[in-house]
């Protein structure tokens, strides 16, 4: 299919080429595109479609050069001439660059400069001259006639095949503003043409002209890059020479040549110049991907920095508030434990109610080390839990039982349904977690209200909430409760703690392959949620016998 329709192309180029033809001998075509097509298609063939695309181009250049009516020798020289060229081309190009060769570096311009504009060529002229000397020894035109050859080979392949080796594709420019400067430069290049028309009669002028051509196709390589430098020189070689062909037959055969030397030489020009943009262009890219990095790297080591003062500052502040905690129920407790020593010293009777504080103070000083114990079990992932199946309301009563003739500002409502709903847990920790939030609602709610302990079946399982009437916690820092040390503004001086018990909270949830969260209204109050896997009945069952 591939093959039939660079067939098919081959030999409507053909056609153009011969239209755009114009020799004394009317024989030669001055620009012979399909070498330049079948030099392009022959560098990108596969290796297994190779033999089959030289086949085609040794069918169709029988089939033109045998309807020229030109003799059998001829037409046998001729094709082999036009099989000969692209497949040396072709050769050379695979060997030296690959069949990826895309015309983007200045070296890939330079070596296709020298294997399209010398080498293939060189072998179809040598090829057509030596045919027309053997056909007729005395021939002189001989040398003239393969110069044209050459000359059409040249312009043919650096003229043409560039367009297919830099194409990627449809000319998709985005902005309006790059269809209009396309244009333009379509039409610098058609006014170079028509200037050529006009000069009359044909002089030397006329192939020097040629040089008008430069600018356009230096806008074009500086602009467009290579696929663009390679569509203006298609549009250069088709608007310059049809005129040449078209209206100054007289022109003689040397102008034609020195004017397409002149055209292959712009072409190579804007086809270097493109490939240095799009090097200079890739550098910078290069460079500008490698600055980005370095910056991202740099913001990262930054990053990392201002992690680790953070974490330092955290632990600085946690020591000074630590110890501020400790000494806070310890200072009560000694001047307590004092008066009491006093009192007995001047043989006082002592109530059992006089103890009551000092046993205060050291349950709180019990409750904040075993917070740090915990903490640190935690960070050595050594927080060991006991599980076994139970109901949850059980374990709810036990948290919330200290709580229970405490505050007398605070109402305590327990809320759990009647059926049991078990869970697999540690009786001792979730315990711990249920007072934990417990005293974080009464410690929280400064000003009284109800804290209400709930119980429910849930989707996932058992839910647990704990809602109160406080302060609430502003809405940002609500999921940083859980962090270690993490203290919310709302906290401030006036309550104390160590920032510790959401922290021990969520890892014991977590170990429980629970979830916990909170949702809460600054001035309104807070409801933390716990939800837990629920035990099946066949598991409790289990588990019992
Ligand atoms: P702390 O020892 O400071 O109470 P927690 O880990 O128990 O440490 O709690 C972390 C922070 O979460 C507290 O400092 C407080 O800002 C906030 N917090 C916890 N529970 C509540 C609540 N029920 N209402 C308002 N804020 C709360």
């Amino acid at each position: 299919m591939r093959v039939a329709g660079f067939a098919v192309a081959y030999f409507l180029l053909a056609q153009l080429s011969y239209g755009a033809s114009f020799l004394p001998e009317g024989a030669l075509a001055t620009w012979w595109a399909p070498s330049g097509l079948a030099l392009a298609v022959l560098v990108r063939a596969e290796r297994r479609r190779y033999p089959w695309f030289l086949g085609a181009v040794l069918v169709v250049a029988f089939a033109i050069n045998a309807y020229q009516q030109i003799g059998p020798i001829p037409v046998l020289y001729r094709t082999l001439a036009d099989v000969l060229e692209p497949l040396a081309s072709s050769w050379a190009l695979r060997r030296m660059f690959g069949i990826e060769l895309r015309l983007g570096t200045v070296r890939e311009v330079l070596g296709f400069a020298v294997v399209a504009g010398v080498l293939g060529p060189a072998v179809g002229a040598g090829v057509v001259t030596v045919g027309t000397l053997f056909v007729n020894p005395s021939e002189l035109s001989a040398g003239m006639f393969g110069l044209t050859w050459f000359g059409g080979a040249i312009l043919g392949g650096v003229l043409f095949a560039p367009v297919i080796l830099t194409w990627q594709g449809r000319f998709r420019p985005v902005r309006l503003s790059r269809w209009v400067e396309a244009g333009l430069l379509g039409l610098s290049l058609g006014a170079v043409a028509v200037a050529a028309m006009l000069i009359r009669p044909a002089s030397i002028l006329s192939p020097l002209l040629g040089f008008a051509a430069f600018p356009p196709l230096v806008w074009s390589a500086l602009r467009f890059g290579p696929s663009g430098a390679a569509r203006a020189a298609v549009v250069t070689s088709l608007f310059s020479l049809w005129p040449f062909a078209a209206w100054q037959p007289e022109l003689p055969a040397w102008q034609i040549i020195v004017s397409q030397g002149i055209y292959a030489l712009g072409v190579l020009t804007a086809l270097s110049l493109s490939a240095l943009t799009e090097e200079a262009a890739r550098q910078r890219r290069l460079a500008e991907a490698q600055t980005r990095q370095t910056e991202e790297s740099l913001a990262l080591v930054e990053r990392a920095y201002q992690e680790a003062r953070e974490a330092l500052q955290l632990r600085e502040d946690f020591l000074s508030i630590a110890s501020h905690e400790l000494k806070t129920p310890l200072t009560p407790l000694a001047a307590r434990l004092s008066f009491l020593q006093r009192r007995l010293a001047d043989g006082q009777t002592l109530s059992p109610e006089s103890i009551d504080k000092p046993l205060q103070s050291l349950r709180k000083l019990t409750e904040l080390i075993n917070d740090l114990l915990d903490t640190s079990q935690i960070e050595h992932g050594r927080l060991n839990l006991h599980l076994q199946p139970q109901p949850l309301e059980e374990i709810v009563r036990l948290g919330v039982d200290p709580f229970r003739k405490g505050s007398p500002l605070h109402r305590l409502v327990v809320d759990v349904p009647d059926e049991s709903l078990w869970v697999e847990a540690d009786r001792e920790r979730m315990a711990q977690v249920v007072a934990n939030l417990v005293d974080n609602a009464i410690k929280y709610s400064p000003s009284g209200g109800e804290v209400r302990v709930r119980l429910r079946p849930h989707p996932e399982g058992v839910e647990l909430t704990v809602s109160d009437q406080g302060i609430g916690i502003p809405e940002d820092q609500q999921t940083r409760l859980f962090e270690r040390f993490y203290r919310a503004a709302n906290s401030g001086v006036s309550y104390g703690g160590l920032g510790l018990g959401l922290y021990i909270t969520h890892d014991i949830v977590d170990l429980h392959h629970g979830r916990i969260w909170v949702e809460s209204t600054p001035g309104a109050g807070s409801t933390f949620h716990v939800v837990l896997p629920r035990l099946a009945h066949a598991e409790i069952w289990e588990s019992l016998h």
